[in-house]
């Protein structure tokens, strides 16, 4: 190769200076790591889309707009007719789709710190400045230091993740509001983890001309399918969709999604099972010295716990894969992330640690 093909004459910087998005092997492992449902669906529903997707004619592209999974969904959401949906291969398209958008020079999208690292890492391929608001010590929100970076930079996107990664909890409504009203931008609530939360914002939808709602099946039970979407008014969408690469959700997504969306009490009853271990999660880990658990509307807690680096890899070594957290961000010092799986997987996560524990005092 001679100097001047080089990677670093060619690719941009800021994408040389990154690292990529890791995903750890988990082959063999309890996996708690990805906030995945750890319920797989019955099997009389497996059989119906076994029948389905035997028959789906693969050799031609899919649905390009997707119309009857849109319809369903909008059936399911009981949207109102000036609510338009955009689909996504995952909401992480969504966010891609929104962050290229934008991307004139100059443009700023705003989040807070921690949240979900897409948002940031996705700025950052689009070559836009992500300014980054760091929450409370509790996770709230700084809401005046929030307002004064909207004045200052006058954003085109701001991202709030409802509840969000990875601290769990739900931001404060009214100060949601105060931002969507204090803005000349968008604001997209990503509404990921709504299934285990019982608060969202699509009421709103219809209130305030510059919001629009992010969700995604992935956290409710078909992260494998990979589907996302983002609801909002039309004059958005509309743009939104001309970047939207042709044929982005495949035949066996739309299939597969649609015939589930006939069935979401299967995926509702298994979010309650997720809920109610949840409770019992938290009580659990509340109960060991030396653990502070926050307060979660998610499938996952966080917790913070002396020596954690330590902990995640005695863990690992039972083969049992959380998150480890520390060192990503200074509030998020010594902190893990548990996602919620079967009680058989979280009464083996919860005796590891126990046995882990015992061991290292
Ligand atoms: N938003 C948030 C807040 C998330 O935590 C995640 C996944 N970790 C996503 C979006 C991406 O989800 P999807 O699988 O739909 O791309």
């Amino acid at each position: 190769m001679s100097n001047s093909h080089l990677p670093e004459h060619i690719i941009r910087p800021e994408i040389l200076a990154l690292s990529a998005y890791h995903v750890p092997p988990a082959a063999g492992m309890i996996k708690l790591d990805a906030m995945e449902n750890p319920y797989s669906l019955s099997p009389e529903l497996r059989d119906e889309i076994a029948q389905l997707t035997a028959n789906a004619p693969i050799n031609r592209y899919p649905d390009a707009s997707a119309a009857a999974l849109k319809e369903k969904l909008r059936q399911t959401l009981a949207i109102s007719d000036d609510i338009d949906i955009l689909l996504g291969n995952g909401s992480d398209e969504i966010i891609q789709i929104i962050a290229m958008a934008v991307a004139k020079p100059g443009a700023v999208i705003i989040g807070v710190e921690p949240s979900f690292v897409m948002f940031r890492m996705i700025a950052t391929f689009a070559n836009i400045q992500y300014v980054g608001i760091p929450l409370t010590q509790d996770f709230s929100l700084n809401l005046d230091v929030m307002l004064a970076a909207i004045v200052k930079h006058k954003p085109a996107v701001i991202f709030l993740a409802y509840p969000n990664n990875p601290t769990g909890n739900l931001f404060d409504r009214a100060e949601i509001l105060s931002i969507i009203q204090a803005t000349s931008g968008i604001v997209i609530i990503d509404e990921a983890y709504q299934a285990f939360a019982d608060a969202s914002f699509i009421n709103e939808l219809d209130q305030f001309p510059n919001l629009l709602l992010m969700r995604t099946l992935s956290k409710s039970g078909l992260a494998g399918l990979r589907l996302g979407f983002l609801l909002g008014r039309s004059e958005w969408l509309i743009q939104l969709e001309k970047m939207r690469l042709p044929y982005n959700i495949g035949i066996m997504t739309q299939i597969i999604a649609e015939k589930v969306l006939h069935h979401t009490s299967v995926l509702s009853k298994q979010a309650d099972a997720i809920k109610s271990e949840r409770t019992k999660m938290s009580t659990f880990l509340a109960t060991i010295d030396n653990i502070k658990v926050y307060p979660s509307k998610a499938n996952f807690i966080l917790f913070r716990i002396h020596a954690a680096a330590q902990i995640f890899q005695a863990l690992k070594q039972h083969k049992i894969l959380i998150k480890n957290l520390d060192g990503t961000h200074p509030l998020l010092e010594n902190c893990l992330r548990v996602t919620i799986g079967t009680p058989d997987e979280n009464s083996q996560f919860c005796s590891t640690l126990q046995t882990i524990l015992s061991k290292t005092v």
